[in-house]
C-alpha cells in the first residue's frame, strides 16, 4: 500500500485517480496485517486497489465523474465493493471515467481527460486511455494498483484495457450485482476488472461475482474458482472467427493480429472455425439507442433535490432546469436528448421498439453460434490502438460511437467479453483481442485469455 501510494503521487500528472484514500488504505492495510497475523487472510488479503468512481463507497465521495453529484459522499457500500473488502482488498482511492460512464476515451470527465501512460515510438503526444474506464486502465497499466473496478455498458472494460494493454474482463449480465454502482442502462451495466495479466483479472472477478438480493437481475448461481481455469486444457474447444467483423475499413494491422491469435489459439489445441453473426452492422445503432434511453430515465433522479449539486431557480421547474443545465456535461445531455426523444410517443415504435428487436437479434446470432457448438468467438476488441487526447474534438458524435463496434454486441446479448494484449501496434502501442464466451462462460474465457496473453 505504501509503495502504490508513493507511486499514485509520483504519477499525479495521469489524472487516473480523482480522489486519493491514503489514510483509509493504509488503515486498511494494517488492519490486514494483523488478520494475517491470525491466520486470517482473505482471497485479495492486502491487495491494493483502485474503484472507479461509478462504485458507491461508504463515507467516500463518489461522483461519476459528473459535477451533478460534486460532492456526494455515499452513506453505503456497493455489493461488489464491499466484497472485495470482505476479502481484504485495500482500497487506495476513486478513478477517473468519463461522465457517468459516456464516452471511450476518458474526455467528457468533469474532472479533466485521463493520460494514458504508453505514448508512440519517438512521439511524446499525449494519448487517451481509452474510456469509459479510462481511470481504472492506466493506473492499473502504470502500476498505481495491483487491479481496478470498473463497468461495461458498451465496451468501457474492453476498450480502455486494449489501448493500455491491460487485462478486462466484463461478465455476463447478472453475475455481479449492480446494487450501489450509478446506473447508466441498467439492462447493459455490468461490473468487472481491470488487471495486469489473465490470473489476476480471473482471482478479482471470484471476489467480486454473486448473487445479490438487492439486484433483482443478478443471477443465483454459484462462483467458480476462475483462478483454476487460467492455464487449463484447451484441446478441442471451438473457436468461432465472425465474419462480419472483417469490416470496412479494419486496418490490416488489427487483421494481422486477429489471425495472429486464431493461430496461436490453433497451436493450443482449439479448433478455428468461420461463423457468421449476421446482424453486427445493426448492432451499433441499436446500442445507441437503447443505452440513451435508459440513460434518460436513470438520469431524471438528478434534479437538484435527492442528491449532490442544486441551482436555485424561480421556482421548482426553473430550479430542476438550472440544476441539470448546470450539472451535466455535452455529452450527458445528448444522451439525456437522444434518450427522451427515442422513447417519446409518436417515436417510441420506430426507435426504441425497433432497436429492441434488432437487439433479440443479436443475441440470437450468438445462440446460434454456440449452438451449433462453437465455445467462444475471436474478435478484435478495438478498430485502432489509443488516439491523441482531443483528437475526437474535431469528430462527430457517430465517429466517436464508432470506437464501439466490436464491443457492444457482447453487451446486447448480456455475453461475457474479455480482452488481453496481444501485440503492438507498428507505432508501439498496445493492441488487444477480445474472447466473447457463452453466458457464464467466463473460465472458459480465462484458459483462452491466458494462451493469447
Ligand atoms: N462508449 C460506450 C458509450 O459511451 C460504452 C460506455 C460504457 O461501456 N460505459 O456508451
Amino acid at each position: 500500500a505504501e509503495a502504490h501510494i508513493a507511486a499514485i503521487e509520483a504519477a499525479r500528472g495521469l489524472n487516473a485517480y480523482v480522489l486519493e484514500t491514503p489514510e483509509k488504505a493504509l488503515e486498511m492495510a494494517a488492519a490486514s496485517d494483523a488478520r494475517i497475523a491470525r491466520g486470517e487472510a482473505g482471497l485479495l488479503e492486502g491487495v491494493p486497489l483502485g474503484v472507479k468512481d461509478m462504485f458507491a463507497t461508504e463515507g467516500v465521495r463518489t461522483t461519476a465523474c459528473s459535477k451533478i453529484l460534486g460532492n456526494f459522499v455515499p452513506p453505503y457500500e456497493s455489493t461488489v465493493t464491499s466484497k472485495l473488502w470482505a476479502e481484504g482488498a485495500v482500497m487506495l482511492g476513486k478513478l477517473n471515467c468519463d461522465e457517468f460512464a459516456m464516452g471511450s476515451s476518458n474526455e467528457s470527465s468533469a474532472f479533466g481527460p485521463v493520460i494514458n501512460p504508453w505514448r508512440r515510438a519517438g512521439d511524446d503526444t499525449p494519448l487517451v486511455p481509452g474510456g469509459s474506464s479510462g481511470g481504472s486502465a492506466a493506473a492499473v497499466a502504470a502500476r498505481l494498483c495491483a487491479a481496478a473496478t470498473a463497468t461495461d455498458t458498451g465496451g468501457s472494460i474492453r476498450q480502455p484495457a486494449a489501448l493500455t494493454g491491460t487485462v478486462g474482463i466484463k461478465p455476463t449480465y447478472g453475475r455481479c450485482s449492480r446494487w450501489g454502482i450509478v446506473a447508466y442502462a441498467s439492462s447493459l451495466d455490468q461490473a468487472g476488472a481491470i488487471a495486469r495479466d489473465v490470473r489476476d483479472a480471473a482471482v478479482l472477478l471470484k471476489a467480486m461475482a454473486g448473487f445479490d438480493e438487492k439486484d433483482s437481475t443478478s443471477v443465483d448461481r454459484p462462483v467458480p474458482d476462475y483462478e483454476k481455469a487460467v492455464g487449463a486444457s484447451l484441446k478441442g474447444l471451438r473457436i468461432g472467427i465472425p465474419a462480419e467483423y472483417r469490416m470496412d475499413g479494419l486496418s490490416s494491422e488489427i487483421q494481422a493480429l486477429w489471425d495472429k491469435g486464431a493461430a496461436w489459439l490453433k497451436d493450443a489445441g482449439c479448433e478455428i472455425v468461420e461463423i457468421s453473426l449476421p446482424h453486427t452492422k445493426a448492432a451499433l445503432p441499436a446500442y445507441y439507442i437503447v443505452a440513451p434511453a435508459e440513460a434518460s430515465s436513470n438520469l431524471a433522479r438528478y434534479d437538484g433535490v435527492r442528491y449532490g449539486l442544486r441551482v436555485d431557480g424561480s421556482d421548482i421547474t426553473d430550479m430542476y432546469e438550472q440544476t441539470r443545465a448546470a450539472g451535466f456535461g455535452a455529452e450527458v445531455r445528448r444522451r439525456v436528448l437522444v434518450g427522451t426523444y427515442v422513447l417519446s410517443a409518436g417515436y417510441y415504435d420506430a426507435y426504441y421498439a425497433r432497436a429492441q428487436k434488432v437487439r433479440t437479434l443479436v443475441k440470437r446470432d450468438f445462440e446460434t453460434a454456440f449452438d451449433a457448438g462453437v465455445d467462444a468467438v475471436l474478435a478484435p476488441a478495438t478498430p485502432s490502438p489509443a488516439f491523441p487526447i482531443g483528437s475526437t474534438s474535431s469528430m462527430s458524435p457517430v465517429e466517436m460511437y464508432l470506437n464501439d463496434v466490436f464491443t457492444v454486441t457482447v453487451n446486447l446479448a448480456g455475453l461475457p467479453g474479455l480482452s488481453v494484449p496481444a501485440g503492438l501496434s507498428s507505432d508501439g502501442l498496445p493492441l488487444g483481442l477480445q474472447l466473447i464466451g457463452r453466458p457464464f462462460g467466463e473460465e472458459q474465457l480465462f484458459s483462452l485469455g491466458a494462451a493469447i496473453e
